[in-house]
């Protein structure tokens, strides 16, 4: 008999729902769920290919490891002698040296109920804010962007929105490849409404740019310059609205005076773009009935990241489309559940249910509520932050899982030198794949997806209940049960959770009279519903809530969405003689992160094999350099060895590479990362991964 069980796809933050079928055989496949609101039975290449990533276990970690110094292999352990040793390292270093001496560095592919324990156990018990995701590479300059215009992370739209706009500005997004069911729905509203107007921006003309009527093709770095010369155009052109703008914002006039500074054939030439089409872009915005911005890396990832979204955000603040149908600003997630850690608070910064960790009220009720201790005032170590930590000496032990952050951070190298430098390393994962697993002197197998229930919410606020498909293999555990337990070993009460469903019970309870209120929301009524979108009440309204501020009453504490102003300038590393050409860095269509799953699915690595370099054919000639060339890519921080791509479709002056890779055959220089700056935003901390000065030259 086949089993059948409704799941959630653990990618992209587009969240597509999916029905697991288990033969007799324990044999699995896969189908987009025909009843599910977000994907109505789509899936993606990575979607639908999920199930060979659970039924091939030959890369994966099946029992507790330790090693007891560091010239001895790691052995094999019991959980008990695991996370009993583990406990005593960690006391012993925290009461040496302190509790800021620790941290946990998490993934936005976190179930909730697992980013909520870490977060509590290390804010609210063993007394540091040392916790930080890999969300902070992706989500963190758009959760600034929010809280500044908006007064609280707040996505304001649903994917329901798409069908009822008439223009969408897509700005530093690949979505046709990254959050393809997401472009699915684009492309359907375009076929039904020919009209609907696309404005992308990228240096790259990507699969997204076929479906644009327009593509400003800008130079990296300028997307601020671009947004102040479009928010210039309306207003010359009278195409703001002024009765949203008086009643329902604040900052209009500083943004008009700063807008005005530049002219638009200023603009142009410092975008690299025509002016025609900068004034075509605006004349689409303004004409609208219903206008949306969708962004991701290409603005998050960057050292003005937070300008980058504020100045998109403006759009619709100036043009009034927010909170009404098939408007407002709308960023894609990159991770599934990057949006559910933001609600327990699982970012160094963060408190649960969107608290402020500087309010000493709020910590005092998150304090009252554990039961453990007190929660530390400053912030703790950001991702990049940790990393340099380790390096100086400040961090000594550090706790990774469910992310592989020696390809996946900036500047990778001086990232896998802090590793050396730490005196203690736990890894927590579900593959022996990840590059951190060489260091690690504790090694603890987690359960992977369809492996362990819980909850995630994606882009557009919708959480979705996950049943458990099948058993772990070997010892692997939920990562929130090794949490738990670790916790318990530590000595801390309040761990001994009977089941998964009272983590989400207590989270919920947490976000009572909050803004995400949830308090109402548990696994029985998630099973029943499938998803519901926050804030959710039983009373009010039975699906949660499609839309925000629909009421125009924004969480700033005078209730008015604010109009940032601010210069347009970059802070990047610029190119010189040495560097003069601008990386950027991105995903491929059908790779994942740092390929640790869906490397080994055969089907995906057919679209694209290998890393490559794309450059344009213009700065290849200089370069002498040929197509599927081997050339050298080198920065002030490394080298790259990959072949060329020539292609007109980038920018002259930038180049591509992928994300994807990390060590290959033990070369690391397929590793984009080893290229990479550390500078972040000031504000975010997100790193400016879009933006390194680079040389390329044949090999
Ligand atoms: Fe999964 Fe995203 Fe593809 Fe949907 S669009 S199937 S969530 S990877």
């Amino acid at each position: 008999m086949t089993e059948s069980f409704k799941s959630t796809c653990c990618y992209c933050g587009v969240g597509c729902g999916i029905v697991v079928h288990k033969e007799k055989n324990g044999s699995l496949r896969v189908e987009g769920d025909p009843h599910h609101p977000v994907n109505k039975g789509m899936l993606c290449s990575k979607g639908m290919n999920l199930h060979y990533t659970v039924m091939d276990t030959s890369d994966r970690l099946l029992y507790p490891e330790i090693r007891y110094s560091r010239h001895q292999p790691r052995q094999r352990v019991s959980w008990d002698d695991a996370l009993e040793r583990t406990a005593a390292v960690f006391k012993t270093i925290i009461k040496k040296y302190g509790p800021d001496s620790v941290a946990f560095y998490a993934s936005g592919q976190c179930l909730t109920e697992e980013y909520y324990v870490i977060n509590k156990l290390i804010k609210g018990f063993i007394g540091s804010n040392n916790i930080d995701t890999n969300s902070r590479l992706c989500m963190s300059s758009a959760v600034v962007g929010y809280k500044m215009a908006l007064g609280e992370d707040s996505v304001p739209i649903s994917y329901d929105d798409i069908e009822l706009a008439d223009c969408i500005l897509v700005a530093g997004a690949n979505p046709a490849w990254c959050h393809p069911i997401l472009w699915r729905r684009v492309e359907a509203a375009r076929a039904a409404n020919p009209h609907l107007k696309i404005i992308v921006s990228d240096p790259r003309k990507t699969q997204t740019c076929s479906l644009a009527n327009v593509h400003l093709q800008l130079n990296p770095g300028t997307d601020v310059v671009l947004h102040h010369a479009i928010g210039r155009c309306l207003i010359e052109a009278g195409q703001v609205d002024h009765d949203f703008i008086q009643h329902h914002a604040e900052g209009f006039e500083k943004y008009q005076y700063t807008v005005f500074e530049r002219s638009i054939a200023e603009a142009a030439v410092i975008c690299g773009v025509e002016e025609a089409d900068i004034r075509l872009a605006a004349s689409y915005i303004g004409k609208a009935k219903g206008f949306i911005t969708m962004w991701t890396m290409g603005l998050n990832q960057s050292v003005i990241g937070v300008n980058k979204n504020l100045s998109l955000i403006n759009l619709n603040l100036i043009t009034g489309h927010i909170g009404k149908p098939g408007s407002g600003p709308f960023s894609l997630t990159g991770q599934p559940n990057a949006m559910g850690g933001r609600e327990v608070g699982g970012l160094s910064n963060l408190l649960p249910a969107h608290r402020d960790l500087l309010n000493p009220a709020h910590r005092a009720e998150v304090e009252a509520f554990w039961g453990g201790g007190k929660i530390a005032p400053a912030p703790g170590l950001t991702a990049t932050e940790m990393f340099e930590a380790l390096n100086d000496g400040r961090l000594k032990a550090i706790w990774i899982l469910c992310t592989n952050p020696l390809v996946s951070l900036p500047d990778a190298r001086l990232a896998e030198e802090g590793l050396k430098k730490a005196k203690f390393v736990v890894v927590q994962d579900i593959s022996n794949r990840p590059e951190t697993i060489p260091y690690a002197d504790v090694v603890l197998p987690a359960a992977a997806w369809a492996e362990k229930e819980g909850t995630m919410t994606n882009s557009e606020r919708r959480i979705s209940y996950l049943q458990k498909v099948v058993d772990a293999p070997g010892e692997a555990l939920p990562d929130a049960a090794i949490i738990c337990r670790f916790a318990q070993k530590m000595g801390y009460a309040g761990f001994d959770y009977k089941n998964f469903g009272e983590i989400y019970q207590e989270h919920a309870a947490l976000t009572a009279g909050t803004r995400i209120d949830i308090s109402d929301l548990n696994y029985d009524i998630l099973k029943e519903k499938r998803s519901v979108q926050w804030p959710y009440s039983k009373q009010i309204n039975g699906h949660g809530t499609p839309r925000l501020f629909a009421d125009k009453q924004f969480y700033t504490p005078s209730r008015k969405a604010i109009i940032h102003s601010f210069p347009d300038n970059n802070e990047s590393e610029m190119p010189d003689d040495d560097f003069p050409l601008i990386l950027t860095t991105g995903r491929i269509r059908d790779q994942w992160h740092t390929l640790s799953k869906t490397g080994k699915v055969n089907k995906l690595t057919q679209h694209i094999a290998e890393a490559f370099l794309e450059i344009h054919p213009d700065d290849a000639a200089r370069r002498q350099i040929r197509d599927q060339e081997v050339v050298v890519i080198n920065s002030r921080r490394g080298e790259v060895r990959v072949k060329a791509r020539l292609t007109t479709d980038i920018k002259p002056g930038v180049v591509f590479l992928p994300m994807h890779w990390g060590k290959v055959l033990n070369s690391d220089l397929n590793r984009a990362n080893n290229l990479t700056n550390n500078l972040v935003d000031p504000k975010s901390k997100e790193p400016d991964f879009k933006f390194s000065a680079v040389q390329v030259q044949r090999y």
